[in-house]
């Protein structure tokens, strides 16, 4: 197999795809596969009740937060969160950090009044606006961050904890689409956290949804009952066919996650990984990150070659190493090197080595 630097949908344990192929046919003496079994079935039923405990105890996530296993990605999140979340108020905040957060309120205008609290754009997206900074309007339905921005590379360096700015009543909303389970979090600091699973979780077509329990039964009458979530969460994630394969590979990932000692020791090794892929970058005289060194994401590492006439040489060159999707999102251009979880450090070496021999030859 190749180093897969993919930002999404992404490189996958090898563990877990082993396992997924040992069970395809028989799955635990069933006699059929996961794909096969009804959504209703005793045995489906154990997988789709096992990922979520594993996901309760990987991100601590408290009782009175509501686990959903849902279906339309994060983008469908962005008319469904405001459909669901706006209640009897007539704004809701943004934060605005990239292209994510920036379709993210687009998208929420067709359902709501939109404040812009704060926004990196003025410096093209390379930082993330202090708490200090964000201008929240007087009764927001809820604030609304994305935490990693996947295509500019910058992750928040802090928590968005409004009790911080004396307003904690206030739900913050996370997209974490692209650094779920990375890292340690704070679930209790957040109303609803969200993201679609095919980067740190497992195949497309599965968004996972933790939301507190009060925020459930505020949806608008057009709100669609099937992304209603007070409907899903006392359908136990299951008023429509979920995505059933999904949740079972998002279940054996978690249980790999775990056997890796959970998520403060993965956020311990993506520390190590990005350590070595920044360091890099900035020593080389070659290539450069322009991200700000504090937002600087562990996930995805957009980086450039100062000579872009070699980007071509570049990709080509790294395929041939076995290192691959590595071509920058059409918007920003240049190198991306997506290094979730289940990148493990020799991928990372192998990229830094490629770009060393490949600067030497032509520096
Ligand atoms: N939000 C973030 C942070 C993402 O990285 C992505 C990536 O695809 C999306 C939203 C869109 O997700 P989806 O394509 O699953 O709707």
């Amino acid at each position: 197999r190749v180093w897969n630097f993919s930002a999404g949908p992404a490189a996958l344990p090898e563990e877990v795809l082993r396992q997924a192929a040992e069970e395809m046919l028989d799955w635990h003496g069933a006699g059929m596969g996961v794909m096969e079994m009804s959504h209703r079935g005793k045995e489906f039923m154990s997988i789709a009740e096992a990922a979520e405990a594993d996901l309760r105890e990987l991100l601590a996530v408290p009782a009175s937060y509501r686990i959903l296993f849902m279906q339309g990605g994060a983008i469908a999140e962005n008319a469904i969160i405001p459909m669901n979340l706006l209640g009897d108020r007539k704004v809701a905040d943004y934060v605005v950090t990239g292209s994510w957060s920036q379709k993210s309120q687009k998208e929420a205008r067709r359902y709501a009044g939109v404040n812009i609290a704060a926004t990196s754009e003025a410096g093209g997206f390379t930082s993330v606006p202090a708490m200090r900074d964000w201008q929240l309007s007087d009764d927001p339905a809820y604030v609304f961050t994305c935490t990693n921005e996947t295509i500019g590379g910058v992750e928040y360096p802090f928590e968005p904890d409004l009790a911080q700015i004396g307003r904690a009543e206030v739900p913050v909303v996370a997209d974490m689409s692209s650094h779920i389970l990375s890292r340690v979090i704070d679930v209790s600091k957040y109303g609803l956290i969200f993201g679609g699973a095919q980067k740190n979780i497992g195949p497309a077509g599965l968004t996972i949804c933790i939301v507190r329990e009060d925020l459930l039964g505020r949806a608008m009458p057009l709100c669609p009952s099937a992304f209603d979530y007070k409907t899903v969460a006392e359908a136990g994630s299951m008023y429509n066919t979920p995505p059933t394969y999904a949740i079972y590979i998002a279940g054996l990932v978690f249980q790999w996650l775990k056997r890796q000692g959970g998520v403060a020791a993965m956020e311990a090794r993506n520390i190590a990984k990005a350590r070595l892929l920044y360091d890099y970058l900035d020593g080389s005289g070659f290539y450069e990150n322009r991200v700000d060194p504090a937002c600087r994401s562990r996930m995805n590492v957009p980086f450039f070659l100062k000579d872009e006439s070699l980007n071509d040489a570049f990709l080509s060159g790294a395929k041939d190493a076995g290192l691959v999707q590595l071509k920058g999102h059409k918007s920003v251009g240049g190198m991306r090197a997506s290094i979730y979880n289940a990148m493990p450090i020799e991928g990372v070496a192998a990229l830094v080595d490629y770009m060393k021999a490949f600067a030497a030859r032509h520096g």
